[in-house]
């Protein structure tokens, strides 16, 4: 099967976004940059805050958080939306893990919608969904089994995990889609450790759906102390 690849949106940079600035001021212990297609971690300390910016627009950053020191105490999509009675991440969210602990706050935002629900790409849900001739594409999974087992993770450690700048609208019916992200180049995200965690992230491959606009571009990860 033949599927036609969509000419990729065009969002404009926002001249007023300084994207090579951390979203909350500090000085800066970490500045990486994390390719197209790539994964990335790293350990965070308690009270230092992680910045993640959109380089290139409506990329999706797949995301997990675990308790450095327990990594079964671990990130819960549930425990996040059950705590603030709602599905969205904004400002104020805290991320919880499946104790109700407090991994990470969102202490600064640029975006309207980030994602707890959509999950993560797979080579085997990527045949299935989109057709096999995609089965030399690794997904998100694929690069969080990679990251994870330099800590000693492996597949029965990798949870439901959250999408920045990934926009999953819930609809009316309860219907779930995945459009066109609400992100833009340069945008922003920002989230405190509420305690020494270790940070996993898959910059997404996925080029079959508009979750990263059909483009996959890079990130950029800065973390400043308090
Ligand atoms: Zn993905």
């Amino acid at each position: 099967m033949i599927t036609t690849v969509p000419d990729r949106p065009v969002h404009a940079p926002d001249a007023s976004l300084d994207w090579s600035e951390p979203l909350v001021a500090g000085p800066v212990v970490l500045d990486e940059r994390v390719e197209p297609r790539a994964a990335w971690s790293a350990h965070i300390a308690a009270g230092d805050v992680l910045t993640i910016v959109d380089v290139g627009g409506n990329q999706s950053a797949d995301f997990l958080v675990y308790a450095a020191d327990d990594t079964d105490e671990r990130y819960s999509a549930a425990d996040t939306i059950a705590w603030q009675r709602n599905a969205y991440v904004d400002t104020g969210t805290v991320l919880r893990s499946n104790r109700g602990g407090a991994l990470m706050t969102v202490v600064g935002n640029e975006i309207d919608r980030h994602d707890t629900i959509g999950g993560a790409c797979s080579k085997e849900s990527n045949t299935l969904r989109y057709g096999h001739h995609t089965l030399h594409q690794h997904g998100c999974r694929e690069n969080f089994l990679a990251e994870a087992a330099r800590y000693g993770l492996s597949a029965r450690d990798l949870v439901s995990n959250l999408n920045w700048f990934m926009n999953v609208p819930v609809e009316a019916d309860g219907a779930l889609g995945i459009v066109d992200g609400m992100s833009a180049p340069g945008k922003r995200v920002a989230v405190r450790a509420e305690r020494d965690v270790l940070v996993i992230v898959s910059n997404c491959p996925q080029m079959n759906n508009p979750c990263n606009d059909f483009s996959c571009t890079p990130l950029r990860m800065i973390v400043t102390s308090a």
